[in-house]
């Protein structure tokens, strides 16, 4: 594994020292932490541009991250006894994913890790379908049979300019946003659970309907985003308050009390 915490660096490089202000916070601190949501961001598969989107992780206030990069498709998967994390953000198009590893990321799920996939990561994990079924969406990158229905490969259509409308502006994951536009990529054709909640659409002619939902898998909260090719919209309010609201929703188990949603 090739961990990065840029949020670390960053401190670093502002000249923050831990160990100048033990004597001073150091009761304030720890109880600071325990409330951040810790998220692996795991990338690869597709290429994308690492400052900005790195950049909009580190505005999300309060979370620490790790960006995970994938060598081996998943192999952030494969060991699990240290894993520390709330939420998994996938940012990524990889395709190779052995048994052990599914069966990891079940268990994960079954411990209520949340997840939030975003754009690409609909076109993750082909061979595997119940990826598809986990995310509550399949982008097919060729023609494909799922349940004994032909799917036509999906499409999809670069810098689109793509009005957002707001189907539920009470759920957590979407609350406090209002219709926006944004200058990203479309797809279409994409097969969707249909238990699914839809909380953003888009009338774009080459675009499917929904841009955004959420569902539960097992114990975990999930959260599925296609806008975020990037760059531009990465630096975007709209976007990130989107994605911050993502990770703190599925950061808690689907029977947290003190929020709504699925
Ligand atoms: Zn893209």
């Amino acid at each position: 594994l090739r961990f990065q915490c840029t949020a670390l660096l960053s401190l670093v490089a502002l000249g923050y020292c831990p160990l100048a202000f033990a004597g001073t916070e150091q009761a304030a601190r720890p109880d600071e932490d325990s409330r951040k949501a810790k998220v692996a961001v795991i990338t690869g598969g597709h290429g994308f541009k690492e400052k900005p989107f790195l950049e909009m992780f580190d505005s999300i206030d309060p979370i620490s991250y790790d960006r995970l990069d994938q060598k081996d498709d998943s192999e952030f998967l494969e060991d699990i006894s240290d894993w520390s994390y709330d939420v998994i953000v996938f940012y990524a198009m990889t395709q190779k994913i052995p048994e052990q590893r599914r069966q990891n990321l079940l268990k994960l799920l079954d411990r209520g890790v949340g997840v939030v996939a975003l754009h690409h990561t609909a076109a993750a994990f082909q061979d595997w379908q119940q990826f598809g079924d986990i995310i509550g969406v399949k982008f097919f990158t060729q023609d494909t049979v799922v349940d004994g229905q032909q799917h036509k490969k999906c499409t999809y259509l670069h810098d689109a300019d793509m009005k957002i409308s707001v189907a539920n502006t009470e759920h957590p994951v979407t609350k406090g946003l209002e219709a926006f536009t944004v200058h990203d990529e479309t797809y279409k054709g994409c097969l969707f659970d249909r238990d699914a909640e839809v909380l953003l659409t888009t009338d774009h002619p080459a675009s499917d309907p929904t841009v955004c939902c959420v569902k539960t898998y097992r114990n975990a909260r999930v959260c599925y985003i296609e806008l975020g090719h990037g760059p531009g919209i990465f630096a975007d309010a709209s976007y990130r308050r989107l994605v911050a609201q993502a990770i703190a929703w599925t950061a808690a188990r689907p029977d947290a009390n003190n929020e709504g949603g699925k």
